[in-house]
Order: C-alpha cells, then structure tokens, then sequence
C-alpha cells in the first residue's frame, strides 16, 4: 500500500507547514472509515426498519371475540368496507334476520390462536368457510382464501372500535322483513355477488393507497 506524499509547503489541516510530511489529512483518513460506517449505519437502519414491519404485521392490534369470549379472532389492520347480507345461509348461521358483516384482508387476520372455531363450507366451492365458536355457536369470521379475503361480523369488534359505515344490502330478496334506509338493495345471487366483488375493488385498494 502506497502513502501519499505532501510537499512540505501545502498546509495541510492538521500537518502545519514545515512539519515532516508523510500522511493523510485528518479528513481524508476519515474517508475511508466514515464510508464504511455510513453503509453499516444504512444496513442497519434497513434491517432495523424490516424488522419493525414484520413486528408490526406479526402483532394483532385488536381481537374480535364471540359472545361468549372463547372464540377470538386477533386482528391486524381495520376492516375496509361492510355490508349487510340477506341470504339464507347468513340468516341460518347468524340466527338473526342478516348479516352484518365488514371485509378485510386475510392476512390482516391472526387465526394461529384461535383454537376454538369450527370452520364449515355451506356450499360448493368458492364458498365461505365459515368460523363459529365451538362453544356459543356464534359466528366469528369466514374466509374465502381464492380471494385473500377475510369477513368478521360488524358486532365482534370491540364497542370502541370504529367500523365503516354499511354499503349496502345483498340478497334483498331473501329478506326476513324490508330495512327502511337508503342504502342500495341488490336482489338475486350475481348481482348480489357482483355488488361486493365491486365494494371490495372499490375500497380495499382506495384505502391501501391512502395508508
Ligand atoms: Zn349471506
Ligand atoms: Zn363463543
């Protein structure tokens, strides 16, 4: 490795004039060191900044519980959009009226530890697999992975949390009684189906972006 030779009359900061030559200037020795640290630093700050992502995906932010508590859905994210389901298997497995029900992503779901649903498919694929608690029987969330998406009925939110409102009512002509608002109806299986495939495109993504 070579050294570099000032002449005696460059002032160089650190080495006066006169003064025996044979280094680097002060700032030019840092150079090399400082590159290096600035690329560990940046190394680090990538790693770090990774880390705290998947920390953030891998930690549930709120849990979605049945009546009874012994079923629990812990939930990353917020659900995107909500709607009320008129259909006859809803009705079935919900023992109410409709469904009242928000989507949001699968992934945003936590189900490793959530042992006590029992999830059923009430019809053909690409049917819902539908959770309930093994013990109230209550509904807690349904998958439907081809699509990556996730349903949770709107009241096993915690009370604090802030839902979206409604969008719409699905397979109207399945209802138990008419619903008095001003929320669109759609009647019959495909439209039914066309309307939240539509509420999904519609707000899923407008949300990811607004992020
Ligand atoms: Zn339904
Ligand atoms: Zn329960």
């Amino acid at each position: 490795m070579s050294t570099l030779i000032y002449p005696r009359s460059q002032n160089v900061e650190g080495f006066p004039t006169g003064k025996s030559p044979g280094k680097l200037p002060r700032a030019q020795q840092r150079a090399e060191p400082d590159a290096q640290t600035a690329a560990l630093r940046l190394l680090f700050a990538r790693r770090l900044a990774r880390a705290l992502c998947i920390w953030k995906k891998s930690v549930a932010e709120l849990i979605c519980s049945c009546p009874c508590g012994k079923a629990r859905v812990p939930v990353s994210g917020r659900p995107f959009a909500r709607f009320i389901c008129h259909c006859t298997i809803c009705q079935s497995v919900y023992r109410a009226p409709f469904a009242d029900a928000t989507i949001l992503w699968r992934n945003a779901l936590h189900l490793k530890r959530a042992e006590n649903i029992q999830f059923k498919k009430y019809r053909n694929p690409p049917a819902l697999s539908r959770g309930t608690c093994v013990s109230c029987g209550s509904p807690v969330v349904a998958l439907l992975p081809a699509l990556g998406l996730a349903f949770i009925p709107a009241p096993r939110y915690p009370q604090s949390l802030e839902l979206p409102a409604p969008a719409m009512h699905i397979f109207y002509h399945s209802r138990a009684a008419d619903v008095p608002d001003n929320l669109p109806k759609y009647s019959g299986y495909w439209p039914s189906e066309l309307a939240v495939t539509r509420l999904v495109m519609r707000t899923a993504f407008r949300r990811q972006a607004d992020a």
